[in-house]
């Protein structure tokens, strides 16, 4: 099974992928887990370019496609291959979301660039955590100095927002999403009831 992670800063996905991490662990799932940009060597340089420089919107793009060829070529095919579960924090929803949605980077490019990287591979279940921007805001000033996305304009990450609440309404057979408003421990109890329908599928 191949398991993402979505939702925009500030949106609580980090402290879930450890639950969900543990959850999978304790069941005795082989499960390796990665993030993008990065998961990689070549990956994680690749990262720290394009959250640190400044760059044409497709070069963006291009960069983070080229860092998910090397995640799928090096990491997530090998392990989906000898039965493992992956799960990734990001995927390619997030390149639509920030590169499409925020940025406005045309869709059709993006869709070319994922038919191109990964015409036969989706996720078998996305995780989107969706909160309002204020949540979000308030969530990002309190832990963390802001990258370059993060310091973004509200109308950037509502856009963002839209577009993966777009893709979960596009493809409702992978996507669930999870009001990240709720408590941690109200969100684990709704996360633990779909990995455990996962396991069934
Ligand atoms: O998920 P994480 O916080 O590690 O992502 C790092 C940064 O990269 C975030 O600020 C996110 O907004 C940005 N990003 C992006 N486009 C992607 C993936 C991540 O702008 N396709």
């Amino acid at each position: 099974k191949f398991i993402t992670f979505e939702g925009i800063d500030g949106a609580g996905k980090s402290t879930h992928i450890a639950f969900v991490s543990e959850y999978l662990k304790a069941r005795g799932v082989d499960l390796v887990s990665s993030r993008e940009p990065g998961g990689t060597p070549l990956g994680e340089k690749l990262r720290d370019l394009v959250l640190h420089e400044k760059m044409h919107l497709e070069t963006e793009a291009l960069l983070m496609f080229a860092s998910r060829r090397e995640h799928i070529a090096q990491v997530i095919a090998p392990a989906l291959s000898r039965g493992a579960w992956v799960i990734s924090d990001r995927f390619t929803d997030a390149s639509f979301a920030y590169q499409g949605g925020g940025r406005g980077m045309d869709l059709p490019k993006l869709e070319a660039l994922e038919q191109w990287v990964h015409p036969h591979l989706q996720p078998d279940l996305t995780l989107l955590f969706d909160v309002p921007l204020d949540v979000a805001r308030a969530r990002l000033n309190a832990t963390r100095s802001l990258d370059k996305f993060e310091r973004e304009q509200a109308d950037f990450f509502a856009a963002t927002r839209n577009e993966y609440l777009r893709r979960a309404t596009q493809f409702p057979q992978r996507f669930r999403v999870i009001d990240s408003t709720q408590s941690i421990a109200e969100i684990q109890v709704q996360i633990a009831a779909i990995l455990d329908e996962c396991f069934k599928s």
